[in-house]
């Protein structure tokens, strides 16, 4: 197109879709979650922006809040559209291609070394995956403050962007158009599609629409001589013919066969944490967790908390422990607020980077909060300052404290001398270790929280693992270290060192357990000193 600006992928960006266009990851599925990701998000954003002025929704289908899906088997292109905010020709421009996120690189070094394509969702490029399955990608976009543009890609280092005057008007919001390859060639079967949306989107809180064709039967009117052929023919004709038996004077009719398209919708919105716990499986909250996290590896979230907070302040929460700590999780630990916890206010998605819902050291949990006490129509800012959030922080702490004291309470590692059926046991079995790999992921959060969080601290201190030299190669809690003390010994001894081989051969160590004194092994950085209220 003559009037089509072109534009050079930023050089990471365009590394980033090298890898994709090249991969012979065979789980190509997951471009279709990441759309739908985006879509929800943007359908979000406006929802919000709209909570404080009506208009921004706009009038009829624009106001819709649905994501649509459409397959064209002839040109081979999968559409998929949202009435969200849509994006500005700045916005087509910055956020498809010219800036790079800090997970761009993050995720362009994890898959040369072997990285899960997986989890591209949490790396802030999940746009990207379209080029696992499209060689052509075109966005169509139309942002309530500018024109309807198309951008433009065959992933070949450039993209284009142009005034849209050629394709319908979308009123506002965003339609990706996959121009699929032939390789790709089954994502353009309505079955295919409806079972993706069943496995990856299922929590996705708008309605998703696929434009599906059926073959249905339609009467029509017949002539004398073919229906009495069917008469005889077929038992259904027989049975027809009774029911019409007293409706003679009407016209006979034979059933044809012809095609019609419809809107069906694929997912039942349904707000997990609006549910009784008691309703909600295990393989839900699992699930729900991989969604709500774009955690799409194999592992189960190590534990949750779903719970009702009542009183002055009231709200649905629902907490997880990961199974592993985010690539990022202390790389900019001083200079961020943000927790990852997704913030609703009666259904209405908020925000998922509020300042300071969690304290800094907890911020590895991911999460909702839902309120029913908040104000929905205020801006961002004014729900920072509002009152009630002092009151979630605070009961969010305890129970994300008490969930992660659970993990150590169940985990036989732990409290393997306490007594215990055999049901008990073998339930247990499957928790073995969960704290240890607790520890390992997320100790060092636990050692911040007790520099950080006064009130919090006894609970905290007994959360925390030390190895030690009567630990036998375990962790040991500090109850642990104070139940084998020596009578009259007032002190834990702990020893820093960068290792533990290391550590042995310390003569002061040796000086404490000729006496038989145990010794606490501190590894690794130094994080200040800290003072223990041991009662
Ligand atoms: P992420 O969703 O983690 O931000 P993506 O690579 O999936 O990363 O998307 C990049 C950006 O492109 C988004 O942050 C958003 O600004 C924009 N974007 C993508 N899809 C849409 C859409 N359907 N509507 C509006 N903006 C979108
Ligand atoms: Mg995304």
């Amino acid at each position: 197109r003559s009037s089509a600006e072109k534009f050079e992928f930023q050089a990471e960006v365009s590394r980033l879709m090298d890898i994709i266009i090249n991969s012979l990851y065979s789980n190509k599925d997951i471009f279709l979650r990441e759309l739908i990701s985006n879509a929800s998000d943007a359908l979000d954003k406006i929802r919000f922006l709209s909570l404080t002025d009506k208009e921004v929704l706009g009038e009829g289908d624009t106001a819709k809040l649905e994501i649509q899906i459409k397959l064209d088997k002839e040109k081979k292109i999968l559409s998929i559209r949202d009435r969200g905010i849509g994006m500005t020709k700045e916005d087509l421009i910055k956020n498809l291609g010219t800036i790079a996120k800090s997970g761009t690189s993050a995720f362009v070094e994890k898959m040369q070394s072997g990285g899960d394509l997986n989890l591209i969702g949490q790396f802030g490029v999940g746009f990207y995956s379209v080029y696992l399955v499209a060689d052509y990608v075109e966005v169509i976009s139309k942002h309530n403050d500018d024109k309807q543009y198309v951008w433009e890609s065959k992933a070949d280092g450039a993209f284009a962007i142009s005034e849209d005057t050629w394709n319908e008007p979308l009123g506002r919001g965003t339609e990706i158009r996959l121009h699929l390859r032939d390789e790709a060639k089954e994502y353009l079967e309505e079955d295919k599609l409806k079972d993706l949306v069943k496995k990856y989107s299922e929590f996705i809180n708008f309605p998703i629409y696929l434009w599906t064709t059926k073959e249905v039967d339609v009467e029509v009117p017949a002539d004398e001589e073919e229906s009495s052929e069917e008469e005889e023919s077929t038992p259904e004709a027989k049975e027809d013919e009774d029911t019409e038996e007293d409706e003679e004077k009407k016209p006979k009719t034979k059933t044809i066969k012809e095609t019609t398209s419809e809107w069906e919708l694929l997912n039942d919105v349904k707000a997990v944490w609006l549910r009784s716990p008691k309703e909600v499986t295990d393989e839900e909250y699992s699930k729900f967790y991989h969604s709500l996290a774009k955690d799409f590896g194999d592992e189960k979230p190590m534990s949750w908390s779903h719970f009702t907070a009542e009183g002055d302040v009231e709200f649905k929460a629902l907490l997880f422990v990961p199974p592993k700590a985010p690539h990022d999780l202390y790389e900019s630990y001083y200079n961020n607020n943000k927790s990852n916890l997704k913030l609703y206010v009666r259904r209405v998605f908020i925000s998922d980077e509020f300042d300071d819902l969690l304290p800094k050291y907890l911020n590895f949990l991911k999460g909702i909060v839902d309120s029913d006490t908040l104000p929905l129509n205020v801006s961002r800012e004014m729900l920072q300052q509002h009152s009630s959030l002092k009151t979630i922080k605070k009961k969010l702490i305890r129970k994300a404290l008490d969930m992660i004291r659970k993990i150590a309470e169940e985990d036989p590692d732990e409290y393997s001398n306490k007594d215990k059926t055999d049901e008990e046991k073998s339930e247990m079995a499957e928790k073995k270790g969960q704290y240890a790999k607790f520890w390992n992921e997320f100790g060092k959060s636990i050692k911040l929280g007790i520099i950080e969080d006064a009130t919090n601290r006894n609970r905290l201190a007994k959360l925390l693992r030390f190895e030690s030299t009567k630990s036998d190669g375990k962790l040991a809690s500090l109850d642990e270290y104070i139940s084998r003390m020596k009578p009259g010994q007032k002190d834990i001894f702990y020893i820093t060192g960068s290792s533990k081989e290391q550590l042995e051969k310390s003569p002061f160590l040796e000086r404490l357990t000729k006496k038989n004194y145990e010794v606490c092994f501190r590894l690794g950085v130094s994080l200040g000193s800290v003072i223990l209220d041991m009662n």
